[in-house]
């Protein structure tokens, strides 16, 4: 099997999706994105890179993740409920499945300083995990909050071999690690920047969806055996910076009777200045080498994001769902962190699966939408709960 592009929304040659997306970067980084545009472009058509790249998500991530079918969910909400179980990849959640393929590419460009930013943790689990198994150097940029708030990631970190660096601006959480690491590969560029997400400089958008889109190239092929259609009628998964619903959008896209549910943290509700909803609360700006939406004040400062989940608490949105949900492409719903813990309780109790803080926002849109008794709903599942069981109890 390897990867297919053709039926996903590409940027343009400059990497904008409509006004969205490019490469707002330093001069002194643009050999470094231009070189890792052009070996990204080559591996597309490189039967070699695939079937390497294929054959690690098999073997050592343990892909194809199972479609679930939850009766108890489809009684609950109806119509027929599906979970994609990213929880059950290696290191648990679907972060692994970009670190592998961009370890890959890092490789091809002779590197062996790996650097990251990380929010739950998961990011940097899943990179440090890749820089053992490919013998790296790891450096991993995480907020100071997010290690009090993560520590059995940062344990696991540590333990694989890297090298975990507080961030301490800011709101230090994600945003703040992603300064530090930019600042860093700014000053190191020889090293290579594993970004997590769908966000930062052309081609990293482009290249983490293609790296995730085995997600819904799988679904199709599951849907098909179980339902005898390739397509859901929705599609829904939570968006930090948008990695796992890009995977899971990403064979949808030119769909259009696939809807496209993208699920935001509001915290503690839109109006309470303690939101991570960009899509809702936001307006054009650059972050983090890319134009997108983002949550900021009248003078263009960053406003400080809140969610109780780490993954969430980002105060931009990938380009390419900036450029989708300002199509009317993908529908953006919020999800506060009280309906998340619950809905995480709910699926816990009901199916004895523990998902992830971020997890829980995808499930919790569930009670958010309307589902026709003949809805074929797909929940991505993107990790699990094993690092929040203390918010949890
Ligand atoms: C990191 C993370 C997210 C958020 O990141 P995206 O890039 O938006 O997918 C969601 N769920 C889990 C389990 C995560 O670890």
């Amino acid at each position: 099997m390897l990867l297919k592009t053709e039926s996903y929304t590409k940027p343009d040659d400059l990497g904008f999706y409509g006004e969205f997306g490019g490469a707002f970067i330093p001069e002194l980084l643009r050999p470094n994105v231009e070189e890792l545009d052009q070996v990204f472009m080559k591996c597309l058509s490189d039967e070699q890179f695939q079937k390497e790249y294929i054959q690690i998500l098999k073997d050592y991530v343990g892909r194809p993740t199972p479609l679930y079918h939850s009766e108890k969910l489809s009684e609950k909400y109806g119509g027929t409920i599906y979970l994609k179980r990213e929880d059950l990849n290696h290191t648990g959640a679907h972060k692994i499945n970009n670190a592998i393929g961009q370890i890959l590419l890092a490789k091809k460009m002779g590197r062996t300083k790996i650097i990251a930013e990380t929010g739950a943790g998961q990011h940097g689990v899943a990179t440090a995990t890749t820089c053992a198994l490919m013998n790296m150097e790891c450096i991993v940029f995480m907020g100071e909050i997010d290690i009090a708030r993560q520590t059995p990631n940062v344990k696991r970190m540590q333990f694989l071999g890297a090298t975990v660096i507080p961030a301490t601006s800011g709101s230090k959480t994600l945003k703040d690690a992603t300064n530090e690491a930019i600042r860093f590969w700014i000053n190191n560029p020889d090293s290579y920047y594993l970004i997590g997400s769908v966000v930062g400089p052309h081609p990293y958008p482009e290249m983490v969806a293609y790296f995730q889109s085995v997600i819904s190239q799988e679904m199709r092929e599951q849907l098909q055996q179980k339902t005898g259609s390739q397509l859901p009628t929705k599609v829904i998964a939570c968006v930090g910076g948008g990695s796992n619903a890009a995977g899971a959008f990403y064979h949808y896209y030119r769909e259009p009777e696939v809807k496209l549910i993208a699920v935001e943290a509001s915290g503690l509700g839109l109006d309470s200045g303690k939101s991570a909803a960009t899509s809702i609360l936001g307006s054009p700006g650059v972050l983090h080498g890319s134009m997108t939406l983002l949550m900021q004040d009248e003078s263009g400062q960053v406003t400080e994001p809140y969610s109780i989940s780490a993954g969430l608490d980002y105060p931009g949105i990938g380009p390419l769902h900036a450029y989708s949900i300002n199509e009317g492409r993908t529908q953006s719903v919020s999800v506060t962190d009280q309906q998340a813990l619950a809905a995480a309780k709910a699926l816990t109790r009901s199916d004895g699966i523990i998902p992830a803080l971020e997890s829980a926002h995808a499930l919790a849109a569930l009670e958010k939408i309307t589902i026709e008794s003949n809805d074929v709903i797909v929940v991505n599942l993107s990790g699990r709960g094993d690092k929040d069981m203390e918010h949890y109890l």
